[in-house]
């Protein structure tokens, strides 16, 4: 079967979903459980919780498949080098230069994608609408307000060449701001912490939303859960925000 049949065959929908479904649950279960100082952590909700925007099967491949084999590139990689294995996930992104040489690029794409994944299921899950309070303050201050947010947002979304993220970071200030990113690179690795953001490589929007990622990041903010941006806003400026 050539490339592009099997890419064909692979999103007539129904099929992939016929087959993965068919999939004994064990299955999915041991790929998301690999041995290692990382560990996947578990989806703080259903699988179809953020449907209709965000389908199943998405999130249960997503999570458990995508974001999986990160953890476990993570774990083969730090197996021979005991002391990044003991760092937090945190310190080996704000401190790439100083990791290995031969594992450094590893640590940035498979550590980046851990940490991405890791604050996306957590500001996903809810049902959308406006943050609140100084949240609310902030966004006004310094993205415009949240239609202004919304728009460059899903903007620099739509100009990722490739794969990437879009992500509104803070400082310890409490201060906003809007980046992408290429890959999997975290604005942890530029000192910053990140609020939020969205992933938009294909496999986080493909099956349903196929080509059209600005659809996809139109109706992702249907799901965003303000409240626990709320709780990651307040950590940052804490000093508690990890991931
Ligand atoms: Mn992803």
């Amino acid at each position: 079967m050539s490339a592009m049949n099997r890419r064909a065959a692979l999103f007539a929908g129904a099929s992939l979903a016929a087959t993965v479904f068919a999939m004994p649950r064990r299955a999915l279960a041991q790929a998301a459980a690999p041995t290692g100082p990382f560990t996947l952590p578990p989806l703080p909700y259903a699988f179809n919780a953020n449907e209709p925007h965000i389908d199943a099967l998405t999130m249960e491949i997503h999570h458990g498949r995508h974001h999986a084999a990160f953890i476990g590139n993570l774990n083969n990689m730090v197996k021979d080098h005991g002391q990044v294995a003991a760092m937090p996930l945190e310190q080996i992104l704000a401190r790439l230069g100083e990791m290995p040489e031969a594992i450094r690029t590893g640590l940035r794409n498979s550590g980046g994608g851990h940490a991405n994944h890791t604050m996306f299921w957590q500001v996903m899950g809810g049902k959308g609408g406006a943050p609140a309070g100084d949240l609310a303050a902030a966004v006004t201050r310094d993205l415009g307000g949240l239609d202004k947010l919304k728009a460059d947002f899903n903007g620099a979304g739509a100009r990722v060449f490739g794969s990437g993220w879009v992500f509104v970071t803070t400082d310890r200030a409490g201060k906003l701001a809007l980046v992408s990113k290429p890959n999997q690179d975290s604005p942890l690795m530029d000192g910053q912490h990140v609020l939020f953001g969205n992933d938009v490589w294909e496999h986080a929007y493909y099956l349903k939303y196929q080509n059209r990622r600005p659809a996809y990041l139109e109706a992702w903010w249907n799901v965003v859960d303000w409240a626990k941006v709320a709780e990651r806003y307040a950590a940052a400026k804490a000093g508690s925000l990890r991931i």
